[in-house]
């Protein structure tokens, strides 16, 4: 309830409150800050402790040649042209995550995609990117959700880096499984043809920025690159807050 009206308060542009962070849910110094996650947390969260593959985002061991990607991905092809991410699944970015998933997370969610978007503006930016996309969640789901997270995050990086961003880029055609608990093998056949981009025009020869929370295996992200691909899109880059 205090959360849901430091919230409201917050909407309201009243500063009653001290600014409340909602990852550690206190309170914390600092006037004028324009999101509720504190800098201890935000460091946290931003502070990526490992290398990382740029094909499918997996860990890699230092100073392992991932010119050809690596051993997970080496083997497959995908329609992005590269692939970063936030962190690790693991830790405080996993809690936040987890906690942005709730229905009460939107406001957490849009905090994050300005944390991320600070933290990484050079690397969201290498690619001359035109349009922010994300992720879409099948209708059903959102309704039972409330929201969509990775739509949230998306519209505060895209705001926070000066790009347009388009909730409706890509369309979930069917509900899909929940790929945690299904084999990599069937990710990949139960995710074809789940999307659609219902306006081609507005994609068409733009270089896109894909924004999800989770990647796992790259087949979500494979399939709704092919699709903004073959509307004609330029150029998939795919953004993902973490990798698991
Ligand atoms: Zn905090
Ligand atoms: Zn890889």
């Amino acid at each position: 309830m205090l959360h849901t009206l430091r919230d409201l308060a917050r909407q309201a542009g009243c500063w009653v409150y001290p600014p409340f962070c909602f990852v550690c849910e206190r309170d914390y110094d600092g006037t004028g800050a324009d999101h509720s996650i504190c800098p201890d947390c935000s460091r946290e969260i931003t502070t990526e402790l490992h290398e990382t593959c740029p094909r499918c985002t997996s860990t890699v061991g230092p100073h392992t040649d991932v010119s050809e990607g690596c051993s997970r991905c080496h083997e497959r092809t995908f329609h992005f042209s590269s692939a970063f991410r936030l962190g690790e699944y693991a830790g405080k970015l996993h809690d936040v995550i987890l906690k942005m998933k709730r229905a009460t997370g939107e406001s957490l969610a849009e905090s994050l995609g300005f944390v991320w978007a600070e933290a990484q503006r050079e690397r969201f930016l290498r690619d001359k990117p035109q349009l922010i996309v994300p992720i879409p969640l099948h209708w059903h789901r959102r309704i039972s959700r409330g929201y969509n997270q990775s739509a949230a995050v998306a519209a505060s990086v895209a705001s926070s880096l000066g790009l347009p961003c388009m909730f409706r880029g890509l369309q979930r055609m069917r509900p899909t499984p929940h790929q945690t608990h299904q084999t990599a093998t069937a990710r990949w056949e139960n995710i074809r043809g789940a999307f659609r981009v219902p306006q081609p025009n507005a994609v068409r020869g733009l270089r896109v920025v894909l924004i999800d929370d989770v990647l796992t295996t790259g087949a979500t992200c494979h399939e709704a690159s092919r699709e903004l691909i073959a509307a004609g899109a330029a150029q998939v880059t795919v953004a993902v807050l973490a990798h698991r």
